[in-house]
């Protein structure tokens, strides 16, 4: 592998393009698939992914900020943007540059198209005031009613249905049939064709990650990313010689150790020293000692036909052998989003079909 990469983000277009035909496919005719790319498409690059998912069946976009959108526009695409997040006054008006649409839940958030987001639950953004909601839904230049799910991962709980019960009444209350009336993120389109209303909203499952944490095969999503680096140096350790920070890993017995150039700085983040597999030539070894910021360190043990040059693959497959997202975020006590966001932009994306 060339030495010119340290670590390569390799993202299958296809694969995105595919998720998001299968997500449409969950769908009843008439409701939309919008694609989520805020983020940067949750670390898999904004506009490539767009464009996968649309190719794919999506047919709006949404994004957290006005710059997103603005970088949505300046790369050609014409297709619905939905802002969702908080706006400050100048953010409106490059959203409003970017002819997005943005969500209100106060009369002062300006723009041609308006989406009024109920707080029924999540307790972040959106207004809790139903009054205030409806008062707002009678406007002009209201396209959308929408909310947020606070729970839909979580199988089983009743807060869920409670949330979607109060936007159903809402938006029976608010009456127009004009809007685009949307709640649902990728667990609640899993969850419950219910929530589907005219349009969903799914992120996570576009990329082809478990909105639940599990494994996205089970529900008929592929994987679009993987990590990959090389290994830059195999030396022999004596039992007692340590590597890394802090001395957390020293040989018990003779072994021998590679160094593999990814750390925290490209988003490999440190989280539990050693406990954490990566694959080379197939087989799974565990890192040795903390993650540093440019380098980690993996125990192959006392005998090993392991070399310089090889690949090493931290998310994916690698002959019969996998590391899902969401295997690492388990072990980091985190949630897969958050795997692919923290890859920084030194490590290359590259798109590929
Ligand atoms: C991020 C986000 C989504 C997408 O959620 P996923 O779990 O990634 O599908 C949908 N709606 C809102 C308001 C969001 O902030």
């Amino acid at each position: 592998m060339s030495a010119a990469e340290r670590a390569l983000a390799r993202i299958d277009l296809s694969a995105i393009e595919r998720n998001a035909a299968h997500l449409r496919s969950l769908l009843r005719d008439g409701t939309a698939l919008c694609a989520v790319v805020k983020a940067d498409g949750y670390g898999h690059g904004a506009v490539w992914s767009a464009k996968a998912a649309l190719a794919g069946g999506a047919s709006w976009l949404a994004v957290a900020t006005a710059g997103e959108a603005e970088d949505l526009r300046r790369h050609g695409i014409a297709e619905r943007i939905l802002v969702m997040g908080a706006l400050t006054r100048e953010e409106q008006r490059v959203a409003r540059e970017a002819e997005a649409d943005v969500v209100a839940w106060t009369p002062e958030v300006d723009a041609e198209r308006l989406h009024v987001k109920l707080d029924t639950g999540m307790g972040r953004l959106g207004t809790r005031d139903w009054k205030e909601a409806l008062r707002l839904a009678r406007g002009d230049r209201v396209v959308g009613l929408m909310t947020h799910f606070a729970t839909a991962d979580e199988r089983g709980d009743d807060y869920f249905a409670a949330q979607l019960e109060r936007f159903r009444e809402f938006v029976e209350a608010v009456g127009r049939d004009d809007l685009v009336v949307h709640a649902a993120n990728s667990a609640a389109t899993y969850r419950d064709s219910e929530a589907h209303f005219d349009m969903v909203r799914c992120g996570i499952a576009v990329y082809g990650l478990d909105p639940f944490g599990e494994d996205p095969a089970d529900r008929g999503l592929e994987p679009a990313l993987s990590l990959t680096s090389w290994v830059a140096a195999v030396r022999r350790f004596e039992a007692g010689a340590s590597a890394g920070y802090g001395r957390r890993w020293t040989a018990s017995r003779p072994t021998w150790v590679a160094t593999v150039p990814i750390g925290y700085g490209d988003g490999w983040r440190r989280g539990v020293a050693g406990d954490r597999d990566v694959l080379i030539r197939g087989r799974r070894y565990p890192l040795a000692g903390n993650v540093s910021m440019d380098n980690v360190t993996v125990d192959l043990g006392s005998d090993t036909e392991v070399s310089v040059g090889d690949e090493v693959v931290l998310i994916g497959e690698q002959a019969h052998e996998r590391i899902l997202a969401e295997e690492v975020a388990r072990r980091l006590a985190t949630i897969n989003y958050e795997v692919t966001c923290a890859l920084s932009p030194r490590v290359r994306r590259l798109h590929v079909r």
